[in-house]
């Protein structure tokens, strides 16, 4: 089996938060004193708690938070996808869509739906459509996990998932190895 990197080498590790509520960075940051011990194997090239802008070429490993709701997430996923190695959907966002998927049940037009009551009905000092500002990114019709829009490598389900069972998760990648994950804990495909 190809590993995810050669031993000698740092692995190049991504975090993604697309459309959730951070918890499972939250869960990540649980890791504590671990993390001292992940930085020695692992470099991080992107995240949202790194403050790096620009997803990276050639990353081996990036765990995904978050469903894929709105143009923006639609369009890093691809890039994410071509330029990662192992794609992790890290947490129930991204393994079902979870909560942010709660408006698909609205059926169609539910983001216009949502952004109304959000931005007009409920906008108390400068009510404002965000997409005629330009500020946010146009919602998509449908909110989507992960897999329905690329390939994904591995599932780490949980809302969020404990750190414990990130920390199973990535252990086995620091070593060059692809995961070995028995019982229902996690979900690898
Ligand atoms: Fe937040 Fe739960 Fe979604 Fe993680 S899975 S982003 S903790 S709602």
């Amino acid at each position: 089996m190809e590993k995810v990197a050669q031993n000698s080498e740092k692995i190049k590790l991504a975090t993604v938060w697309l459309a959730g509520c951070s918890g499972c960075h939250m869960s990540f940051l649980d890791l504590d004193e671990w993390l001292f011990e992940l930085v020695k194997y692992a470099d991080i090239v992107h995240s949202p708690i790194a403050d790096i802008k620009e997803y990276p070429e050639n990353v081996d490993v990036c765990l995904v938070e978050g469903a894929i709701a709105n143009e923006e997430n639609l369009e890093l996923i691809h890039k994410i996808r071509k330029q990662t190695k192992f794609l992790i959907s890290f947490g129930d966002c991204a393994v079902t869509a979870n909560v942010p998927a709660m408006r698909n049940m609205m059926g169609s037009n539910n983001a216009d739906t949502v952004l109304r009551r959000s931005y007009l009905e409920l906008g108390d000092i400068t009510p404002q459509l965000p997409k005629a500002s330009g500020i946010v990114p146009e919602l998509l019709e449908k909110v989507m996990p992960v897999h329905e829009v690329v390939k994904v490598d591995m599932y780490i389900p949980g809302c969020p998932p404990s750190a414990d069972r990130i920390k199973a998760a990535i252990t086995p990648l620091l070593e060059g190895k692809m995961p070995l994950m028995e019982g229902r804990e996690m979900i690898k495909f």
